[in-house]
């Protein structure tokens, strides 16, 4: 049978894509629908035709899965975050173990991948836990200022600051700006015409310690907002307020924060603990942002990688050190390697705050230090740590590791695709998986982290 767009269809949904979309068949032509989970039986209505499958929109839920639940946010369809509130939680983690399964069996070639993967690890309490929000002000049709998040896909701006994955002590703190705004007659940010002020209220807040940073960031400077000592006297009520600070961002850009930050009130960084190790966190810091789950995923990442105290470990794609320095409780020495500058700077002055004095940073490409520093210096490890990007390690890095013969690689990763295809290229040069755990992150959403422990066959 022949679809064409717009046209409505039955169909049951019987399995989930990669972004946690439901697909089903119409006549053997498989349909991607957002909103969909298996178990469902929907009318579609066809929004796009490829050749061997589509894309659909729910357009009304006929039978719907008993695995759904209502969402918790209102905003939960329409909002551009979550894409799995409707699936149970307990649900959603089998999905996550499964993609991460069919990918190591599928696209790594590895048999019976279930066989060494660990339960997952799912979150205790799946909301509430990001520590940093970023939410666009504006105003809505009728003029009313709002501040919310993006729907999917566009710019326009959902009135709610309430949100079911974020700290609870947002919605305190969204007020207060948007009451100091009113009252000095602070212009949002719009970007048609690129003018106003206030574009993003950034938070952070440290989980261990309990401090909280607020940002503004601003098309212009922090002089050009009026009463500031307003705006500080009552964001000081909320318990925990260590940091206020302005970005200055004046492009026209999507990019939520410019690289200038002014003080307000208190330092321009919050501190916060993984474990036991002291981070500084700054506005423009790449922090993880579950830290309790992440906890979770560097605890087996030290676990797997087995350490005695005598090794050398290299941690290559370190951000700002957060692995390295975990690592560096129990090994000899660490080396970590990054291309941000910044990051680096960071990761070396959270290695001094620390007192760690056996961790080593380089900046530049992995693929790039690591084989300069073994052709030419001979560098050694006992084990490589990657944590690559979405689009997983470069060949050239997977080479020289191989080179360099660790007894242990420990890939931490959060795209299970190129996971599976680079575990593949290492199985074929002599290693071998031995475990998988799969850690549940980012609630709701369809991404997943994996950690999987390799050694040389025989060992
Ligand atoms: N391990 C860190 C960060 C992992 S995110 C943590 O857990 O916090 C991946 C990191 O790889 C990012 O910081 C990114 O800037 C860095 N990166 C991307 N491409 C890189 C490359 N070719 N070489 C080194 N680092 C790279």
């Amino acid at each position: 049978m022949e679809f064409k767009k717009n046209q409505l269809v039955e169909v049951e949904i019987d399995d989930m894509g990669n972004e946690g979309e439901g697909i089903g068949h119409a006549d053997g032509y498989a349909l991607f629908l957002k909103d969909a989970v298996a178990g469902d039986k929907v009318l579609a209505r066809i929004i796009k035709i490829k050749k061997n499958y589509g894309f659909a929109r729910v357009e009304k839920l006929l039978v719907p899965s008993p695995d759904r639940v209502e969402p918790r946010c209102p905003s939960a369809r329409p909002c551009g975050g979550c894409t799995l509130q409707h699936l149970s939680y307990e649900k959603q983690l089998e999905y996550k173990f499964n993609k991460v399964k069919n990918c190591l069996e599928r696209i790594g070639g590895i048999e019976n991948a279930g066989s060494f993967m660990e339960p997952i690890y799912g979150m205790d309490e799946p909301y509430y836990y990001r520590n940093k929000a970023q939410f666009p002000v504006g105003r809505n049709k009728a003029g009313k200022l709002i501040t919310g998040f993006y729907a999917g896909r566009t710019h326009s701006i959902i009135d709610c600051t309430h949100c079911s994955i974020q700290h609870p002590v947002n919605e305190e703190i969204l007020k207060k700006v948007l009451d100091y705004m009113e009252r000095n007659h602070v212009e949002p940010y719009d970007e048609k015409n690129h003018r106003g002020l206030v574009r993003h209220i950034m938070t952070r807040v440290g989980f261990v310690t309990g401090e909280i940073m607020v940002c503004l960031v601003v098309n212009g400077r922090k002089k050009e907002l009026p009463n500031l000592s307003e705006l500080v006297e009552s964001l000081k009520e909320v318990e925990g307020m260590t940091s206020i600070c302005v970005n200055s961002n004046r492009e026209r850009t999507n990019r939520i924060m410019g690289s200038k930050v002014e003080e307000v009130y208190g330092p321009a960084y919050i501190y916060d603990y993984i474990g036991n190790v002291k981070y500084q966190i700054g506005p423009l810091s790449f922090f993880q942002v579950n830290p309790r789950q992440t906890k979770v995923l560097y605890e087996k990442a030290l676990e797997y990688a087995g350490l005695c105290g005598d090794e050398t470990v290299w941690d290559l794609y370190c951000g700002i050190g957060t692995i390295s320095l975990f690592l560096a409780q129990k090994a000899k020495q660490v080396y970590g390697v990054e291309i941000v500058k910044e990051a680096i700077e960071d990761a070396r002055l959270n290695a001094r705050m620390n007192r760690m004095d056996n961790v080593k940073f380089f900046v530049g490409k992995a693929e790039e230090v690591l084989p300069r520093e073994y052709e030419k210096n001979g560098v050694y490890a006992d084990v490589i740590v990657v944590d690559p990007p979405r689009k997983g390690c470069d060949k050239a890095l997977l080479d020289t590791m191989v080179k360099m013969g660790p007894e242990r690689i420990v890939y931490v990763s959060c795209d299970p695709g190129t996971l599976a295809r680079d575990l593949k290229v290492l199985g074929g040069e002599g290693y071998e998986v031995r475990k998988v755990a799969v850690v549940d992150q980012f609630g709701h959403t369809g991404h997943v982290e994996t950690v999987a422990l390799l050694k040389r066959k025989g060992q």
